[in-house]
């Protein structure tokens, strides 16, 4: 039987970071990957779907113009589901191609089928006809992801009660849409769909969207939902589902509403994927969602045991598990790594996206730091102009006593790019001198930046 120096278990951004890391320290390394294809939630049914659909309505939608040509400004009038998934059958073709030659050329064999532990250091992979082998590792990068909670209440049909898998393959565009779940995925395809003209109705049981956001920039966006006509239906809770042979779908709410539409779509919460991975045999335990704690270095209770990306919990990006998957590797084969850095960026991919690094006046408010804020809107800026942007903020917090950056908040064009030059200031110690002192290109987005740091300047100094 093959003894590997590492086995990694699953194929998505965390694993494979975690075998290429591995292959490039010289180490016998595979991955076990029960799908047919590379590329885990991600690329199938994820971030690359989510994203490239997003990019295809702006497009097809011609939504970036209507700061130009008006609101009622549509690049193609009647948009279709296959206008959609052309789009992403050619972009998902492409990034499957680069992943697997990625892993051929640092010599990585993908095993296919699912694992099981037998014992601590055993897998046996079974494929999905049946065929069974065994293997042996020393240590084992666990990568195995999550997937959507079904509510076991909830008459999920793939077809018009449909989780976030099975948006990906509506058979046709709805004209309206139910959407449960506030979190990041749900405010995604709200948002995407509002864009293509869908009645979109968003139901979370918080009073608040996104709570780890900085409020200001929640409240900004909650403006643009309602603009793009989305209902908001926050602080209530779903009691029932129930589909007819083909009408609509009735959702009736705890405070006694009944909401009607043709699909909806839930989006409250994800599990880990341990189902199948016998854990038990290798001495591990899950916790209610089915995830596998760690600690610092990824390391499981079972010390040869490492897990990452979304299988440990938040934040479960793709961005993040990338980097714990490379991590863990590197701590499993006794590699040294640098600390992991206290801040990472959360970009949110809705129309209009956001994205933040670093500490939001909420958190510093409870923490007693005092601060100052800086703001900028993005239609302030020539670029903006040019492009006819009419929403858009970006707010930077500098600390009251030696000004350094503390977060960056970011909503409108280009928010999850914009982040990045803050971030290096916020995480390279920088201050309000570096943008006040600085020249940036013109015209361009990024000089926000720098009237916001003349906000602040000006406050400061006031
Ligand atoms: C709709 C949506 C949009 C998203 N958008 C973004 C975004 O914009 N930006 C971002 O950073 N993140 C985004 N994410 C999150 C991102 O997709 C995940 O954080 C990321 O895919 C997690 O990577 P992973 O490697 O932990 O697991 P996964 O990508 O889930 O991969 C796990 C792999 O393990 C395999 N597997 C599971 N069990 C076994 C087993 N027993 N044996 C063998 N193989 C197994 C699975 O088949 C799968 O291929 C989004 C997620 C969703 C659902």
């Amino acid at each position: 039987m093959h003894n590997y120096d590492l086995l990694v278990i699953g194929s998505g951004p965390a694993g494979q970071r975690a075998a290429v890391q591995a292959a490039k320290l010289g180490r016998d390394v595979a991955i076990i990957e029960r799908r047919s294809v590379v590329g885990g939630v991600s690329v199938h049914t994820g971030t690359m779907p989510s994203k490239t659909l997003r990019e295809a309505v702006l497009y097809l939608t011609g939504w970036d113009q209507r700061g130009l040509y008006g609101r009622d400004y549509r690049l193609k009038p009647r948009l279709t589901v296959e206008d959609l998934r052309q789009r992403l059958n050619v972009t998902l073709a492409h990034e499957i191609e680069v992943m697997q030659h990625q892993l051929r050329r640092n010599g990585v064999p993908v095993i296919e089928g699912t694992a099981t532990f037998m014992d601590p250091h055993q897998v046996r992979v079974e494929t999905a006809d049946g065929h069974v082998e065994e293997y042996r590792a020393e240590r084992f990068v666990i990568a195995v992801g999550s997937r959507p909670l079904r509510p076991p209440d909830i008459p999920f049909d793939d077809e018009r009660v449909l989780d976030s898998d099975g948006i990906l393959n509506l058979k046709r565009l709805p004209r309206s849409l139910i959407v449960v779940g506030g979190g990041v995925i749900g405010v995604e395809y709200a948002s995407i769909f509002a864009t293509m003209d869908v009645k979109v109705t968003l139901v979370d049981g918080r009073s608040t969207l996104l709570d780890f956001m900085d409020r200001e920039v929640v409240e900004e966006f909650v403006h643009c939902l309602r603009e793009a006509g989305v209902t908001l239906r926050l602080g209530e809770t779903v009691s029932s589902v129930e589909r007819s042979e083909s009408g609509p779908v009735t959702t009736r709410l705890n405070s006694g509403k009944r909401l009607r539409a043709d699909v909806i779509l839930f989006a409250a919460g994800r599990m880990g994927c341990t189902y199948d991975l016998g854990l038990e045999n290798a001495g591990l335990e899950t916790d209610e969602r089915r995830r596998i704690g760690v600690n610092g270095r990824y390391q499981t209770a079972a010390p040869h045991i490492y897990a990452a990306g979304d299988v440990i919990g938040f934040p479960a990006l793709a961005s993040t598990s990338m980097e714990q998957g490379r991590l863990a590797a590197c701590h499993a084969l006794g590699q040294s790594v640098c600390a992991t850095p206290a801040h990472f960026p959360f970009g949110i991919y809705a129309v209009p996206e956001m994205s933040m690094v670093g500490m939001t006046e909420q958190q510093l408010t409870e923490q007693r730091v005092p601060y100052e804020t800086g703001l900028a809107r993005l239609r302030e800026t020539a670029r903006g102009q040019i492009m006819g942007l009419q929403e858009g903020v970006l707010k930077i917090l500098f600390a009251l006593d030696d000004q350094r950056v503390l977060g960056v908040h970011v909503i409108g064009e280009q928010a999850t790019e914009l982040i990045h030059i803050g971030q290096a200031a916020l995480i390279l110690g920088g201050t309000l001198s570096y943008f006040l002192e600085n020249v940036f290109n013109y015209p361009t987005l990024a000089e926000a930046y720098k009237i916001a740091a003349l906000d602040a300047w000006n406050r400061l100094s006031g």
